[in-house]
């Protein structure tokens, strides 16, 4: 039992099984880029992406220069695709790194060949999210492309909005926008090798006709696929989660009938209880929200978050488990025999999403490859 107060254990072999899976999924014909950003969704972006490379994965996909530099400088290799903008300042540092930059507009696409140095981008089409991407028309876009000098067009990409909402037609209005877009600027004589739009929920909810050359799935290496909305088809994924996420005990103690527990005295104890104080609080990453409504893992068994959780702390109900000592782990997400507890089961009790659970859970939780 490691000797840290609070700690995920990261399973190398299932983040394996679970990129071998979408492999599976999508077929030979079809590359999968692993996205690895915000440090892989908490995972730890380093350790994933040696694991996803050893698989063969010859893309990954970070959100900002930085991050695709810390890969750089642990000894990645492979192509990096920087997703979420390359801002004026980071644009030496893009270079020195070999990273790929995704254009969100014609004038970062200018800026990109004013570099003057050789190197391929992305470009992001709007296609109805209306986040990032250009909104720019095919006339627009293909002049520009005709002018570039040391800039190379390598991709074209978008970025789905409600792929598990199958009572939305943006989904397929997305598609067709995409394709146009393509096909428009094929026949102005542009015609980049590397078109992708799927993430995680359009290869789950099977829209083949989404995955083109590359998908680029997150979620789904580490173990999760969004419920799906509406008459979706089956989930294609069986993934399954890779983290553990454990905190140990620093105190037990037995409370009389009337006992309030934490700040504001929002637990009043109905009865005896014994509880005990967890090493962990919203600074480790467990929501705020899940005072008085979250539950753990205590000897095998599904318990109450008792009060509010504080900043290094939260109060649980072991009164089931009278054995349990100061020192001993309770499991915060994850599963001990029977009784299991994911990040999508946490997310909805905090009013948020798995996603931001599994971000959440902060630097100072050590991270533990098994
Ligand atoms: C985060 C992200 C992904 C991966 O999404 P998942 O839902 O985690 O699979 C793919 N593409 C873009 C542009 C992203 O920002």
């Amino acid at each position: 039992m490691p000797q840290s107060r609070s700690y995920v254990e990261i399973s190398r072999s299932q983040i394996a099984e679970n990129y071998r899976k979408i492999r599976d999924a999508v077929g030979a014909s079809v590359q999968v880029m692993g996205v690895v950003k915000a440090d892989a969704y908490g995972h730890g972006a380093i350790e994933v992406s040696r694991v996803l490379c050893g698989n063969g994965a010859q893309w990954l996909a970070v959100s900002s220069v930085d991050e695709g530099t810390v890969l750089r400088k642990s000894g990645i290799t492979v192509r990096i695709l920087v997703m979420a903008g390359v801002l004026p300042h980071e644009r030496a540092s893009l270079l020195e790194h070999d990273l790929t930059p995704v254009a969100h507009s014609l004038e970062e696409v200018q800026a990109l060949d004013d570099l003057a140095r050789p190197l391929s981008f992305h470009l992001k089409i709007d296609t109805g999210m209306t986040r990032l991407g250009t909104r720019a028309t095919v006339t627009e876009i293909a002049s520009l492309m005709h002018t570039l000098r040391h800039a190379r067009i390598e991709g074209i990409m978008s970025h789905f909005a409600s792929a598990a909402d199958f009572t939305s037609e943006q989904t397929e209005e997305q598609i067709r926008a995409f394709n146009a877009t393509v096909t428009g600027l094929r026949e102005a004589g542009i015609s980049p090798p590397v078109l992708h739009l799927s993430s995680t929920n359009a290869v789950a909810y099977a829209h083949p006709d989404a995955w083109k050359l590359l998908v680029r799935p997150g979620h789904a290496i580490y173990g999760y696929v969004s419920p799906a909305r509406g008459g979706a088809p089956k989930n294609l994924l069986h993934v399954k989660p890779v983290l553990t996420w454990k905190a140990k005990i620093i105190v037990v103690k037995d409370i009389p009938a009337g006992a309030r527990v934490g700040y504001g005295g929002s637990f009043v104890a109905s009865h005896a209880m014994r509880i005990a104080v967890l090493s962990a609080g919203y600074a480790d990453g467990i929501p705020h929200r899940l005072s008085n409504r979250g539950r753990v893992i205590a000897a095998g068994k599904l318990t109450p978050i008792l009060g509010t959780v504080s900043m290094d702390l939260t109060t649980i109900d072991v009164s089931h488990a009278p054995h349990l000592q100061p020192g001993d782990d309770v499991t915060l997400l994850g599963r001990e025999g029977a009784a299991s507890l994911d990040a999508q089961e946490i997310a909805k009790t905090a009013g948020t999403i798995s996603y931001n659970v599994l971000c959440g859970i902060s630097a100072r939780v050590k991270r533990i490859y098994v």
